[in-house]
């Protein structure tokens, strides 16, 4: 295993001590599912897809409560019901609500809201939402006010009485910048305890990191993302009073390995990483979660032109405009991403041109390696002149 990470076994072995403590039963929870044998007919060991949008009412006509919990596919389905108390039991949650995407669950949480509500926008989250929070809410008269610090304090200062939500996502996309939810939450919540914490889990996956062990409110998913792990799945979940879902610990090893890798690399300026040492708030990570997300981001030297480059020269990882897939997925934000940011929102984000997004799969962590290299030194050939300055 230390292999993975660049470390020995016996550094490995005491980085695995420093994390949090993983709940007991997690793996069991996360594969033990709760069907209701009336439910489906079969007796399946795997939960059947029910595709029915409608569903046979019994007894007299038109009484649509007689029926077996399901009438009408948006109302409730059987499969999704699975899946929602499978999200609710692995991230420590009551309820778990499943949506038709990431975007669906964000704008059901946001339309709870009415005219006038304030929402205190934690800096910086991933380019959907950004863009809702920018620009689509204050059409419905809800005023959304970006922060730029995770700082509890400045957060608590910003607090009105209209304030309904501090909206959080941590890891941030693309800067992975780290937000302490516990010290946020009961910063907020000593002020005021109906101020709802919300955070966009959507890198970490209960697996990971649950939100609502550490004083969040509402925990939300994309399950597009790390949660499917496979591309093929658009879907959104919130947890609240907590949820999940699974990836594995192995992916966050690989990904690690490619962290050191970049970080000791000549075209490389620098890695973020919350694996990393140098990451500012690597502590905070060791401190929240149960381990690291696969993605990693980077700036690689030169500008526009070399982070094209490198991407075009990339065999394995594909240029794609998501994460937390299987395959490993390679972007650059100011151009993908976060392209409609006003230039100067970028750059106070820290999102510069040559800023690197990594989605780190599940294949062999030395040919992820191999492909960056070659594709580094394609883009960035060290007999150009001020290729490594
Ligand atoms: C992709 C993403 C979303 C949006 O989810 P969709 O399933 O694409 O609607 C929300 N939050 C984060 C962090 C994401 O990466």
């Amino acid at each position: 295993m230390g292999h993975y990470i660049g470390l020995s076994d016996a550094e490995f072995k005491s980085a695995l001590l420093k994390w949090r403590k993983p709940r007991d039963d997690f793996e069991t929870l996360a594969i033990t599912e709760t069907i209701d044998p009336g439910t489906f007919s079969a007796n399946s060991l795997v939960t059947p897809i029910v595709t029915s949008s409608v569903f046979i009412l019994h007894g007299p006509a038109a009484k649509q409560q007689e029926h077996k919990g399901y009438h009408y596919g948006r109302c409730g389905n059987p499969t999704r019901n699975v899946f929602e108390s499978a999200m609710a039991r692995l991230d420590g949650a009551k309820h778990a609500l499943a949506f038709s995407s990431g975007v669906a669950a964000i704008s059901a949480v946001v339309q709870i809201l009415s005219q006038g509500d304030h929402i205190i926008y934690v800096q910086c989250t991933n380019g959907d939402s950004d863009w809702l929070f920018r620009h689509k809410w204050k059409n419905f008269g809800i005023q959304v006010e970006f922060i730029y610090t995770c700082d509890p304090e400045s957060i608590v200062r910003l607090i009105r009485p209209s304030t309904k939500m501090v909206w959080l996502e941590t890891p941030a996309n693309p800067t992975l910048a780290l937000v302490d939810i516990g010290a946020v939450s009961s910063a907020v919540h000593s002020v005021r305890k109906d101020i709802l914490i919300t955070v966009d889990n959507t890198f970490m996956t209960p697996v990971l990191q649950r939100p609502l062990e550490l004083g969040a409110d509402v925990g939300i998913y994309s399950c597009t993302k790390y949660l499917c792990g496979h591309a093929d799945v658009t879907m959104g979940c919130l947890t609240f009073n907590s949820d999940e879902l699974f990836k594995k610990f192995q992916e966050n090893q690989i990904c690690m390995g490619v962290a050191h890798f970049l970080e000791n690399h000549e075209c490389v300026l620098k890695v973020i990483h919350p694996g990393l040492k140098s990451h500012p708030d690597h502590e905070l990570a060791l401190k929240q979660q149960y381990g690291h997300s696969g993605m990693v981001a980077f700036f690689v030297k030169g500008g526009l032109n070399e982070g094209n480059a490198f991407l075009d020269a990339l065999k394995i990882f594909q240029r794609a405009p998501s994460l937390g897939s299987d395959v490993s997925l390679a972007s650059l934000p100011s151009t993908a991403s976060h392209s409609w940011l006003p230039e100067d929102e970028r750059l106070k984000l820290g999102i510069t041109e040559n800023l690197v997004r990594l989605s780190v799969g599940l294949e062999s962590a030395d040919k992820l390696i191999q492909d960056l290299d070659q594709a580094l030194y394609k883009a960035l050939p060290p007999h150009i002149p001020n290729g490594f300055s």
